[in-house]
């Protein structure tokens, strides 16, 4: 059964309801409606992005502080609604209510802590030489169609609405059709305070994001998996708009010899299982250097222990279900055939009811297996012994991805194993998020653009020049 059932006009998806056009969102942890919105008919996608780009034009007329001005009060306004739309958000996705309210939370404060920092990236900036002058401007691009998944549900259209918003664009969100209910949450706080049509919001499945890509948007912020990532990368050729691709990751976790095991297991057990596992920047793969591992793992394993699975809105349940059916499916498959591939069970394994997955850890692996090379985005943590630095290095590196990665080991030296990660980041005996400033940025196949950060903030923007000769 799919979660987020879409009842879809035209017979899209699971289930259709000619009568009433709406897309129901399913409790993944007890199978129950959680609610439903009207599904947005495909062919009206553009007539709604034509009432972005018109809005777009007196909004982008505004200096950016008049901009900011408008958008500074949303902020406590948010941080009021945290509670409720953290619950809906909890009651669709499955992620424990601590948890759901928290990424609430995170996103509204965000929006007034972000509001000065992205004012302050896009500032211009004067270059000089010996003969010219110029001026170097952050315009607006216009509309961004912006298009999320389901495992942060608010986070991830906060991260495109903000930086959008106060660029001077206009913005048309689709989120993920398993989630609609708490983004569309999100937004109507955010209308209340807004003109018509600077936000507004879609519903739909892939048939929607691919309208949308299609229609006359001038960037596209997709955060998503990385196939969907290639095929809108395709897609946005016609037309050349702008992309910023936020994909899928397969990260790693180094333990070198000199790690502080307990720290590492602290880290390696909440990484692997947050979300059940249905995190970008989950820790899907550790290797652990040969001195430590059986010490490792059997506290890896005491730890996990720990963890208690259930309905998210149960007091003391941190670990939630599997958005869905299908994603338990994808997990569960990936599982079983490393287990017929040689893989050893040291924890969990076996059948949990409904969309759980057991929490489970797997040693005795290796690259040839499916699970070590495929996202798995799942409660299954992967261990693999190493004999050397050289070696982790060079099997952290083996794949495609290279979203997040971490290093634990005495300072300088996990630091200089570090400098070695082909990924977009990296920690040292933490999770892979920088400082303030710092970009969410992927390397190799896990991004194409970014954001987050001045860098990231000025990815939403036209770079303009204007240059005067000096006299
Ligand atoms: P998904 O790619 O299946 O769907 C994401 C969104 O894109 C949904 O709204 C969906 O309806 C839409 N969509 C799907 N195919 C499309 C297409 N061809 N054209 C236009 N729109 C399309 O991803 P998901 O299952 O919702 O989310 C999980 C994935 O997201 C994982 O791979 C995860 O790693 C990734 N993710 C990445 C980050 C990051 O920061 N890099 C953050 C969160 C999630």
């Amino acid at each position: 059964m799919h979660i987020g059932t879409l009842v879809s006009y035209d017979g899209g998806m699971t289930t259709i309801d000619t009568t009433t056009n709406e897309l129901v969102s399913v409790n993944p942890a007890t199978n129950e409606p959680a609610g439903s919105v009207p599904i947005t008919p495909v062919d009206a996608i553009p007539t709604i992005v034509g009432r972005a780009a018109i809005a777009q034009k007196a909004w982008a007329a505004k200096t950016i502080e008049e901009r900011a001005e408008i958008l500074r009060p949303i902020g406590p306004k948010l941080l009021e609604a945290a509670e409720r739309v953290g619950t809906i958000l909890t009651r669709e996705m499955g992620k424990p209510l601590a948890e759901g309210i928290g990424e609430v939370t995170y996103a509204a404060k965000g929006w007034t802590t972000e509001i000065d920092e992205i004012v302050a990236a896009l500032e211009p900036t004067v270059l000089e030489d010996d003969n010219r002058r110029t001026n170097l401007y952050h315009d607006p691009l216009g509309v961004c169609g912006a298009i999320t998944p389901w495992n942060f549900p608010v986070l991830m259209p906060h991260q495109a609405i903000l930086p959008g918003l106060l660029a001077g664009n206009t913005v048309v969100l689709k989120p993920s059709e398993e989630t609609p209910l708490c983004a569309q949450a999100y937004c109507d706080v955010i209308n209340e305070h807004l003109p018509p049509d600077l936000l507004q919001v879609i519903h739909g499945d892939e048939k929607q994001g691919k309208a949308l890509v299609q229609s006359d948007v001038d960037l596209i912020v997709f955060t998503g998996s990385k196939a969907a990532g290639e095929h809108i990368l395709g897609s946005a050729s016609n037309g050349l708009k702008r992309v910023i691709l936020e994909l899928g990751g397969k990260d790693p976790m180094v333990v070198l010899k000199d790690a502080d095991i307990d720290a590492a297991v602290e880290f390696g057990v909440r990484n692997a299982f947050r979300n059940a596992g249905q995190v970008c920047v989950s820790t899907e793969r550790i290797y652990v250097d040969d001195a430590i591992h059986d010490e490792f793992v059997e506290r890896f394993i005491a730890k996990t222990a720990e963890l208690q699975q259930g309905d998210g809105m149960t007091e003391g349940v941190n670990i939630g279900p599997m958005i869905s059916a299908n994603q338990k499916s994808l997990v569960v498959d990936q599982l079983n055939e490393a287990i017929a591939d040689g893989a050893q069970v040291v924890h969990g394994g076996g059948e949990m009811d409904g969309n759980f997955v057991p929490l489970t850890i797997l040693t005795g692996l290796s690259h040839d297996m499916r699970i070590m090379n495929d996202e798995t985005f799942g409660p299954i943590a992967c261990i693999q012994k190493t004999t050397s630095d050289d070696e982790a290095i060079r099997l952290a590196n083996d794949t495609p991805y290279g979203l997040g990665a971490c290093v634990f080991g005495e300072v300088e030296h996990a630091t200089q194993v570090a400098r070695h990660i082909e990924a977009g980041m990296v920690g040292v005996n933490s999770g892979c998020g920088g400082a303030t400033g710092s970009p969410w940025v992927g390397a190799k196949h896990s991004g194409y653009g970014f954001h987050s950060g001045p860098l990231g903030h000025r990815q939403f923007c036209q770079v303009r020049t204007v240059s005067v000769p000096k006299g």
